[in-house]
């Protein structure tokens, strides 16, 4: 039976990530994943400033730079309340978070995996395609059976790492709990292919009717585009021509640089996701770690998954190599940094999904005057800070229940 000190599970962002700066620092990793290609899941492509700042640090940023990721300079709401020139002249300059950042940073989810995937190995760590995990075993003598085309195999190592995503069998083996909120609205995503004309420099967001959208442009022609819709309309987009349609719902009175979109022409599946928070508090137990969305993950909409999964291998990597105390309690401060990151993040996407991602006209009427009341009073936008810039940079007063019911309007709540 082989013996590592670190098996990872899971070689999607987080796993050949932390791989790669643990095989750096010369620790023996096995890094398992299930897929022997990396296809289109409709994942995340887009890497808030406060993410670029965490890939900076683990060394990893100029790997992503080589592989094609490219900079988005500029960003535009638009709405039924403001005219189109009236948005774009208020574009917000995204290089104002961090100076040496000039604005969040878009890849191709299934070639950013390849391309840490590569890094990993490059780095000396021991990786496999087609390595699927069917049985982990934790406590003081940690292993893992895979099954990859050599047959079963089990191996040994000091820490498993669960980095298998949502659906983590680390997390169930190591028992710990996944607490959700209800789900909030329809999410779906297509990468959109020959929208010519779209600024490769800028993103978009806005809402109309009974639909939301946001625009990730990536270059040579080609955006990802998400478009959020109400619970009750779940077959709104299937069928055959379901893509079709989806891109026909970008042809909006209030974003006319849409039409770009809408011109295009699907380059994946659309998948659609019922978007909601998940967290877990103890994201450890004794001989396993999770790291990205086994620990949890925040609403999708504001599209932070990559950016808290390259926080948590940082602060990881951190620990496994401060010492060779891997205990429990060596995670404690990773697990206690992780819970408010989340609660900040959980506030801020629970605001957004409910002023851009409700549709009935007491909503389209909350979002009319949020606009007006955000433009006399800049602290209501101030959750913002925490999306772009990073959880800590917000003041924790941001986070209170009276604030949240400032933000919202809500009855009762503080003028
Ligand atoms: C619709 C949608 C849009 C999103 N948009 C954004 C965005 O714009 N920006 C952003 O930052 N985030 C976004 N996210 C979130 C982001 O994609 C995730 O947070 C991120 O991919 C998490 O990385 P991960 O490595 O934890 O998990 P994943 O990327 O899911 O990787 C997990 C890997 O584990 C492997 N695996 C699972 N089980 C096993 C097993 N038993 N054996 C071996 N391998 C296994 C899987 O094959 C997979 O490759 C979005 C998510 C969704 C659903």
């Amino acid at each position: 039976m082989s013996t590592y000190d670190v098996i990872v599970v899971g070689g999607g962002i987080g796993g050949p990530a932390l791989a790669t700066v643990l095989a750096r620092a010369k620790l023996s990793v096995l890094l398992l994943e299930q897929s022997e290609v990396y296809a289109d899941r409709v994942r995340g492509e887009w890497i808030a400033p406060w993410g670029v700042a965490e890939t900076k640090r683990l060394d990893i940023y100029k790997t992503l730079l080589a592989a094609g990721a490219h900079h988005l300079t500029r960003h535009v709401t638009y709405g039924e309340s403001v005219r189109p020139k009236d948005a774009e002249a208020h574009a917000l300059n995204m290089g104002i978070f961090f100076p040496e950042i000039a604005g969040p940073l878009t890849i191709g989810h299934p070639k950013h995996c390849q391309t840490l995937f590569d890094a990993a190995l490059a780095a000396g760590a021991d990786g496999r395609r087609g390595a699927n995990v069917t049985e982990v075993t934790l406590g003081a003598e940690p292993s893992v059976t895979f099954i990859d085309h050599n047959g079963p195999q089990t191996a040994r190592a000091r820490l498993v790492v669960g980095a298998d995503g949502r659906t983590s069998t680390v997390r169930e083996v190591a028992r710990v709990e996944l607490h959700q909120d209800p789900p909030h609205h329809w999410f779906a995503g297509l990468l959109v292919e020959g929208a010519e004309g779209w600024d490769a420099d800028v993103q978009a967001i806005g809402t109309e009717g009974d639909f939301s959208y946001l625009a990730f442009p990536q270059g040579g022609g080609r955006v990802r585009v998400y478009g959020g819709y109400a619970l009750d309309q779940a077959r709104r987009f299937k069928g055959p021509d379901g893509a079709r349609r989806f891109l026909d719902s970008f042809a909006m009175e209030c974003a006319p640089a849409n039409q770009a979109l809408v011109a295009g022409r699907p380059a994946g599946p659309l998948l659609s996701y019922i978007n909601a928070d998940s967290w877990t508090d103890e994201p450890y137990a004794q001989g396993a770690v999770l790291v990205g969305d086994a620990a949890g993950w925040n609403d999708p909409i504001l599209g932070l998954g990559l950016s808290i999964t390259y926080r948590d291998v940082r602060i990881v990597s951190d620990i496994l190599l401060a010492s060779r105390d891997w205990s429990p309690q060596a995670f404690r401060p990773y697990a206690e940094e992780r819970r408010e990151r989340m609660r900040r993040l959980r506030f801020a996407a629970t605001i957004q999904a409910r002023l851009d991602m409700e549709f009935d006209p007491a909503a389209r009427r909350r979002r009319e005057r949020h606009h007006e009341r955000s433009a006399a009073d800049p602290s209501l936008s101030a959750y913002g800070v925490a999306i772009m810039g990073g959880p800590e940079r917000a003041p924790a007063e941001v986070f209170t229940d009276a604030n949240f019911a400032r933000i919202l309007d809500l009855e009762g709540a503080p003028r």
